[in-house]
């Protein structure tokens, strides 16, 4: 039987707001436990929520930039549950009509074919605390400085068919939303999580078949291995026999495994009701245009733009657009030093591979826009061969100072003075007699490739410091 795999995702993106979703407490990361929960956070008796603006505006901006219906009138709902993190015994979220109705972006995969997946719907609504069960004997601590934290839960169609383009739709999501400022996206710290609503079906039928939802998913490569494994799973069990069962499941990271956690509440458990105490939210039209006129070129239009104003690949252009940082670091560098190409080949390999090597975030990168791009202009005016360049980098890279102050203070300048070169060459000539008989005997089509020994001996000679084109040159004549 031929398999074909449907997914949903719910991502919960944590809102970058000062203070929480329904009061003035902090929602800064890593305080100490229960010191940033205040009264109506943890729904005491007679405590009145009052919602945050910025969290709508944000909310909205996404709405935007997803091209989605905005729904001019929205309401906020209790959906009941017990939990020991969730103390008043319902979360405030949003049922019925959520401030963000129906939309889409596209994803690109990577050889290049692009697929639009639907948004159903975001809505706003309001973290729970957290349970920790580290540092606690038999016990369960209860750290309720989430709680009230504003979320924007945003519910994709089953529209994926693969890991791979899951993850695809998780990755252009979570760019988005770093885009247009709303959400830092750090997914070790949970502002961005994913849950994968897996399930599979024979090839050709219109039907879905049962899901399982996935949680505790906190990285890229995670949902992708969590995702494989459940839908081996699930074929296991059918070609078993058996049935999938509606259920949440944990993906557990050390073991690459799911396990079932909890069979699935339907809707009608929670026993939705609108919020008497929260007025429904309308939307006017004025700020709908304010705030779609505040957001910034979005990651499809830049990476258009790069790709046609700067010639780049579509691979270059989608790497340079990862972020808004990325973005204007490198055109910051090729306004500096007037080469498009070179400054998407340095970034994308030897800056790079830098980042990688040193386990830091690009924004951590010691080599400034302005530091790359004094270093290429020192290539494009020939001062340095690409090959010195990459000792220079490195020497920056260590705080060593600009290009021209290494350069300088390590006497890297290329030699062009042909008289300079022309000793060298005379001399590598000279003290390999066996080398240029060989060379001057060979048949004219080996020559090239024999050249490469002696143009290697006169870089040696100029510790890499002779003008690659003029030692050709000269040897050629000279051979
Ligand atoms: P719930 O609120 O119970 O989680 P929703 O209707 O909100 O249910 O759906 C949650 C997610 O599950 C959505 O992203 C949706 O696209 C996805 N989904 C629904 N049915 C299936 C299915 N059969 N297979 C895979 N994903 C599904
Ligand atoms: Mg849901």
């Amino acid at each position: 039987m031929q398999w074909e795999t449907v997914i949903g995702l719910e991502i919960h993106a944590q809102l970058a707001t000062k203070s929480k979703i329904f009061s003035g407490a902090s929602t800064a990361f890593g305080a100490e436990p229960n010191t940033q929960a205040c009264n109506i956070d943890l729904g005491m008796p007679g405590v009145l929520p009052v919602l945050n603006e910025q969290a709508v505006t944000m909310a909205v901006k996404f709405g935007t930039a997803i091209d989605a219906e905005l729904g001019h009138r929205s309401v906020f709902a209790r959906k009941n549950y017990f939990y020991p993190d969730l103390p008043k015994g319902y979360q405030i979220s949003q049922f019925e009509l959520p401030i963000v109705g129906k939309g889409h972006v596209e994803i690109v995969m990577d050889d290049g074919a692009v697929k639009t997946v639907g948004v159903t719907r975001a809505h706003l609504e309001e973290d729970a605390g957290k349970s920790l069960h580290e540092d606690f004997h038999g016990m369960t601590g209860i750290d309720l400085n989430r709680a009230g934290t504003p979320l924007l839960e945003i519910v994709s169609e089953p529209d994926m068919r693969s890991a791979k383009e899951a993850v695809a739709y998780a990755r252009k999501i979570h760019q988005l939303v770093r885009y247009i400022g709303i959400c830092d996206g750090n997914m070790q710290e949970g502002s961005f999580r994913c849950d994968a609503n897996v399930s599979i079906r024979p090839k050709g039928q219109e039907e879905f078949g049962t899901r399982a939802e996935l949680k505790n998913i906190n990285s890229f490569r995670f949902l992708e291995k969590a995702i494989n494994f459940e839908v081996e799973r699930q074929i296991d069990v059918i070609e078993g026999g058996g049935k999938v069962v509606q259920e949440t499941r944990l993906y557990d990271a050390n073991k690459d495994e799911t396990r079932s956690m909890r069979s699935k509440e339907e809707a009608n458990d929670y026993r939705y009701f609108p919020d008497p105490d929260l007025l429904p939210v309308e939307l006017n039209d004025e700020l709908i245009e304010r705030v779609s006129g505040s957001l910034p070129e979005l990651p499809d239009a830049k990476r258009a733009r790069f790709a046609s104003e700067y010639g780049l690949s579509a691979a270059d252009a989608d790497q340079l657009t990862t972020s808004i940082d990325v973005a204007d670091y490198y055109e910051q560098v090729v306004k500096a030093c007037g080469d498009a190409k070179l400054a998407a080949n340095w970034m994308n390999v030897e800056l790079t591979a830098a980042l990688n090597k040193a386990g830091i975030e690009f924004d951590q990168s010691p080599v400034t826009a302005e530091l790359l791009a004094g270093l290429l202009a020192r290539i494009t005016d020939n001062t340095i061969s690409g090959k010195i360049a990459k000792q220079v980098f490195e020497a920056i890279w260590n705080g060593e100072g600009t290009a021209d102050e290494v350069i300088e203070a390590k006497g890297l300048k290329q030699i062009t003075d042909s008289g300079a070169i022309e000793a060298i060459v005379d001399e590598v000539i000279a003290n390999n007699p066996q080398q240029v008989e060989n060379y001057r005997n060979a048949d004219e089509s080996k020559q090239p490739k024999m050249l490469g020994f002696f143009v290697g001996q006169v870089m040696k000679a100029s510790k890499g410091k002779a003008n690659p084109q003029q030692v050709n040159q000269l040897l050629k004549e000279k051979l």
